[in-house]
C-alpha cells in the first residue's frame, strides 16, 4: 500500500463503492467491504484504517450498527465514520450522528464536496492523534505515561470483560535503582531506563499496552494471554534484563502480577492488585516474579 491516509468505503453496492473509488483514489488507499462482517474483518486486521464511509441501507447488519460497533471498540472507537446515503431525512441523519458518525452526506455524491469531506476529517484525525501523542507519551524514554495507560486499560479492561478474554497486567521495578542514581549519577540513571525501556518496547507484541507509571516502574498489559503464556514472557524479558548491562551495570527487575477473573471489578483493582504482588517480590529477595494472591 502507498503511504497515504487509507479509506475504507462499505456499501453493498459495488457500483456505489466504485464512484467513491474513483473520485478517491489519487489521494487515498481505498479499501471496499461490501458488508458489515467483512468491514469488521479489515478493522480487525493490520490494516491501519484513518476513516470509514459508510452506507446505511445494507442486506446484513445495518449501517447504523456497524457504526456503533465501531465506536465501542476502542481499538476503532477514534476512526472517523462518515455516513453515505441516498435517505434525506432529517431523523436519518440524526440517527448517524447518534451513533457516533462525524458527518452525514446524501447521494447523489457530488465528488468534490466528498473529496473536502474525507480531508477534513482526515486531518482533524491527524491532528487529535499527535497531541494525542504528545500528551500521553512519557518524554524520557517515549513509552507511554500513566494518563495513557489509565485510559486504555479501562477501555482493554471492558472489553476482555465483555469478550471474556484473557487479560493480565504485570506491574515493573528496577532493583535498588536508587543506588544507581548515587553511585554513578543520575544522567547514568536516566540512561539505564531509557535503555531498559527499549528492551521492553522489544519484548511485547503490539496489542499489548506498555507504560512508564513511574520513576523506575513500567507496567505491562498482556491482551488476550492467559497467566501461564504472561509468566513465561515475563521470566524471558527478566533473564533479558539481568543481561542487558545498560551502562556496563548489572540490573535486575522485580515483578508484580494479576489477571482478570470474576473478583476483579474494574482496572484501579488489577493495578493495585499487581502492586501488592511486587511488593511481595520485593520483601522476598527482589528479580522474581509474585502472582497476586487472593
Ligand atoms: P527497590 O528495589 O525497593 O525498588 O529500591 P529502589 O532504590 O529502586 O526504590 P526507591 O523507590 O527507593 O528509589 C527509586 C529511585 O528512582 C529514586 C529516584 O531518585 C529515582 N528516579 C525516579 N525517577 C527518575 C528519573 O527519571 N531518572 C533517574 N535517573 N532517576 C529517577
Ligand atoms: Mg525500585
Ligand atoms: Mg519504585
Amino acid at each position: 500500500m502507498k503511504n497515504l491516509a487509507t479509506v475504507l468505503v462499505v456499501d453493498d453496492m459495488l457500483s456505489n463503492s466504485q464512484i467513491i473509488e474513483a473520485v478517491l483514489e489519487d489521494d487515498y488507499n481505498i479499501i471496499l467491504a461490501q458488508c458489515a462482517t467483512q468491514a469488521l474483518k479489515i478493522l480487525d486486521s493490520s490494516v491501519n484504517v484513518d476513516l470509514v464511509l459508510l452506507d446505511i441501507i445494507m442486506p446484513d447488519v445495518d449501517g447504523y450498527t456497524l457504526c456503533k460497533e465501531i465506536k465501542f471498540n476502542p481499538l476503532t472507537e477514534h476512526i472517523p465514520v462518515i455516513f453515505i446515503s441516498s435517505e434525506k431525512s432529517e431523523e436519518s441523519e440524526k440517527k448517524g450522528f447518534n451513533a457516533g458518525g462525524v458527518d452525514y452526506i446524501t447521494k447523489p455524491i457530488r465528488p468534490s464536496i466528498l473529496a473536502m469531506r474525507v480531508k477534513t476529517h482526515i486531518t482533524l484525525k491527524q491532528v487529535q492523534e499527535s497531541l494525542r501523542e504528545m500528551a500521553l507519551r512519557d518524554q524520557l524514554t517515549s513509552l507511554y505515561n500513566r494518563h495513557y495507560l489509565e485510559d486504555s486499560g479501562k477501555k482493554a479492561f471492558a472489553y476482555a470483560k465483555r469478550h471474556n478474554h484473557n487479560l493480565s497486567l504485570a506491574m515493573l521495578d528496577i532493583d535498588h535503582f536508587k543506588n544507581i542514581n548515587d553511585d554513578y549519577g543520575h544522567d547514568v540513571g536516566d540512561i539505564v531506563l531509557k535503555e531498559l525501556a527499549e528492551l521492553l518496547k522489544e519484548n511485547i507484541r503490539e496489542e499489548d499496552i506498555l507504560a512508564r507509571v513511574g520513576g523506575e516502574e513500567f507496567v505491562m498489559l498482556f491482551v488476550r494471554s492467559n497467566l501461564e503464556n504472561s509468566l513465561k514472557k515475563l521470566e524471558e524479558i527478566r533473564l533479558k534484563v539481568e543481561s542487558l548491562q545498560p551502562h556496563n551495570i548489572s540490573i535486575t527487575v522485580s515483578f508484580g502480577i494479576s489477571q482478570l477473573d470474576n473478583s476483579v471489578e474494574n482496572f484501579e483493582e488489577l493495578l493495585k492488585e499487581a502492586d501488592l504482588a511486587l511488593y511481595e517480590s520485593k520483601t522476598n529477595g527482589r528479580n522474581k516474579s509474585t502472582v497476586y494472591n487472593k
